[in-house]
């Protein structure tokens, strides 16, 4: 048995226990990251909505604005009508002017109708958009609490994981860099998994037969072998 092959693979097997944790915090905080990122959507969808009522409730109030504009000046055209009405000579104007103010107070009358429908479609948009904000205030405060809440839990496992990362570099000093990049590259491949013990002629990484002369250069360990089915670093351990 080769004596610094054997450290490398104890060092490797060390590395993998580590790995393991590390992979599984990974998992867990990422998983809680996207939770975090979920409810901030939640809250930037609601914000859509409230932000696309109040769009709407500026332009009813426009039309409000526009079609009580327009009252003003029919109302004007009226009086001046009426007023040139007393100083006309002859029929034919009278009869001009007479059709001028009907047709005004005719325009008057559709545009006070609808106005008043303004006004109506008005008061509810304001409804909304004053439930909406107040809805919103409560949201946000409510999300802002449950982000906090998620940081909280993962504050020790953000730690344990610096932690780890630590430990592994300082491991994997003693190891050649190229193993190590070996080590991180079949973790990458395998799910955090780089290191399988052989165990009954089986990998125990992907638990498929490893052919019995590859178990026996494993158990001599002159050399790392390889799982020919998933790749992983094999080593053997006297039971
Ligand atoms: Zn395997």
């Amino acid at each position: 048995m080769n004596q610094t092959l054997k450290q490398d693979i104890e060092t490797l097997v060390r590395l993998q226990k580590i790995e393991t944790e590390i992979f599984r915090l990974q998992s867990v905080i990422e998983k809680v990251e996207k939770e975090k990122i979920t409810l901030a959507s939640r809250l930037r969808e609601f914000e859509t909505a409230l932000n696309d009522e109040k769009q709407n409730l500026s332009e009813i109030q426009q039309k409000c604005t526009d079609a009580e504009n327009e009252i003003k000046v029919v109302d004007q055209r009226i009086i001046k009508s009426n007023e040139t009405l007393r100083m006309v000579k002859t029929n034919k104007e009278y009869q001009v002017l007479l059709r001028e103010v009907d047709d005004n107070k005719k325009r008057k009358d559709i545009l006070e109708s609808q106005l008043l429908d303004f006004y109506d479609l008005r008061e509810a948009s304001e409804v909304r958009v004053s439930e909406s904000e107040h809805q919103f205030v409560l949201l946000k405060e409510q999300i802002k609490a449950e982000q906090l809440e998620i940081d909280k839990k993962t504050v020790d496992d953000k730690e344990l994981l610096h932690d780890l990362l630590e430990q592994q570099k300082e491991i994997g000093q003693s190891l050649d860099p190229a193993l190590m990049t070996r080590f991180r590259k079949i973790s990458k491949m395998n799910r955090g998994q780089a290191v399988a013990q052989v165990r009954n002629e089986s990998c125990m990484g992907c638990f498929m037969n490893v052919p019995p002369q590859l178990c026996i250069e494993v158990q001599r360990a002159n050399q790392l072998i390889s799982c020919p089915q998933c790749s992983r670093i094999l080593y053997h351990v006297d039971e």
